[in-house]
């Protein structure tokens, strides 16, 4: 498993002002759904994606997307979009039509979101111009489309998002009817986390001879793992990680920065602290890399503070304990790091550092392993020791537990409507 693919974002063929909007959001190498689902929906594919949110697949479908409503500009279909997303919930519909608003912003595309419980005037107003891209709840649009305020017949592209929840929300049959006013002329995306038989049919029924891309389900590495999370205030985590590394059950550790520069800085903070330790980043040379990387394999050096590409690489047995000095951008990082420890069936431990402003990555991170980590505060001086003892050697079983679903307690009003 690797985060990311050797792919470059440059080498996908997309446009160039998607490519600058990319730069400015700091995107630099896709993840592998994107690497995979883009190029077929550039060569106007269907797609059947089964990935989970954290994986990255809102740009895997909207980058692809805004560049072919780039290269084909068409007048905007008045009451209607040349781009439906459908999306089980309005929360998930508002992050999708604000990704394709941030991916296409040198693009002048225009993009609406429509869902229930809002008010129908901005809405009919919105879809009376005509939208390059329309992101809705299903429930809501049947009511626009039904109204006669949306009509659909021109709609080029469609996107199915989360179909599993669609079906657990009981949407199932207002897409149906939302598809059944559409042009038959257009391509289809799909995405689902699960395949129920349902789920299963109704991609039959929309995709012809798609392109499938599955992005590996984590829940197994997941399990494996021992895993603990420490709240710790941000300049305080290098002298958190000096004292932790003094822990003899960490053997050997691969200690996990954002940046390159912040590699160097944790290894030399080490090193003073007296704990061997060395950076790997791609500024690195082949032969300082390697010199590294054999140091660490020796037991000479037990810290490799390395960043998510150089990690690529690294593939020791024995790693004791992986320790993210800082969380993950993208929340699917946050399993291939910590499936560096437990290789082969071995016992292994995760500790991840979580300071107030990476909350919101945390969260993402633990919606996508539907677990929550067992964590412990820094502020609570006991939170160390205890840490220390219960990563060492508590049953991966029994440390793990089970999250809510994250799913709104009740659907959107729209979809209490019977359709
Ligand atoms: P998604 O699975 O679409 O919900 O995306 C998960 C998160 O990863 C979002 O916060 C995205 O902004 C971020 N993300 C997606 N693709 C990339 C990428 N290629 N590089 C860095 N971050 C990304």
């Amino acid at each position: 498993m690797t985060q990311f693919t050797d792919t470059k974002f440059t080498s996908l063929g997309l446009a160039q002002p998607i490519l600058k909007a990319l730069a400015a959001e700091g995107y630099e190498t896709p993840t592998p759904i994107q690497a995979q689902a883009i190029p077929s929906v550039l060569a106007g594919k269907d797609l059947l994606g089964i990935a989970q949110t954290g994986t990255g697949k809102t740009a895997a479908f909207a980058l692809p997307i805004l560049h072919r409503l780039a290269e084909d500009r068409r007048p905007n279909p008045r009451r209607g979009a040349r781009c439906v997303v459908l999306s089980p919930t309005r929360e998930l519909a508002t992050q999708i039509a604000e990704s394709f608003r941030r991916y296409g912003k040198h693009l002048n595309m225009s993009v609406a979101v429509i869902f229930g419980g809002a008010k129908y005037g901005p809405q009919i107003k919105a879809l009376a111009g005509g939208l390059d891209i329309l992101v809705a709840t299903p429930g809501r649009l049947l009511d626009h489309i039904a109204e006669r305020n949306a009509d659909l017949s021109t709609t080029e592209i469609l996107v199915l998002d989360e179909a599993d929840q669609m079906l657990d929300l009981g949407f199932l049959q207002p897409i149906r009817k939302i598809i059944g006013r559409m042009s038959r002329q257009r391509q289809n995306l799909f995405f689902s986390a699960t395949m129920p038989t349902e789920i299963g049919k109704l991609a039959g029924e929309m995709l012809v001879d798609p392109a499938q891309v599955t992005v590996t389900p984590v829940a197994s590495t997941v399990e494996r793992i021992n895993q603990r999370l420490l709240f710790v205030e941000a300049p305080r985590k290098r002298a958190l990680l000096a004292e932790l590394m003094e822990e003899e059950n960490i053997r050997r550790a691969i200690v996990f920065t954002r940046t390159k520069r912040g590699a160097d800085r944790v290894a030399q903070y080490l090193d003073k602290a007296g704990i061997t330790a060395a950076a790997i980043h791609g500024d690195k040379s082949q032969g300082q890399r390697e010199r590294a990387l054999a140091a660490f394999k020796k037991g000479e050096v037990r810290a490799m503070v390395a960043t998510d590409i150089a990690a690529r690489g690294i593939d020791i047995d024995g790693v004791s304990h992986v320790i993210q000095y800082e969380l993950p951008q993208v929340p699917e990082a946050y399993v291939h790091r910590i499936g560096r420890t437990a290789r082969a069936g071995a016992e292994g431990a995760a500790i991840a550092f979580c300071a107030d402003d990476e909350r919101n990555l945390l969260r993402d991170i633990q919606r996508l392993i539907k677990l929550t980590i067992p964590s412990f505060d820094r502020r609570n001086d006991k939170g160390l020791a205890l840490m220390a003892a219960a990563t060492a050697s508590l049953p991966a079983a029994e440390q793990a537990l089970p999250q809510k679903k994250d799913r709104p307690a009740r659907p959107p009003r729209a979809a209490a409507r019977s359709p």
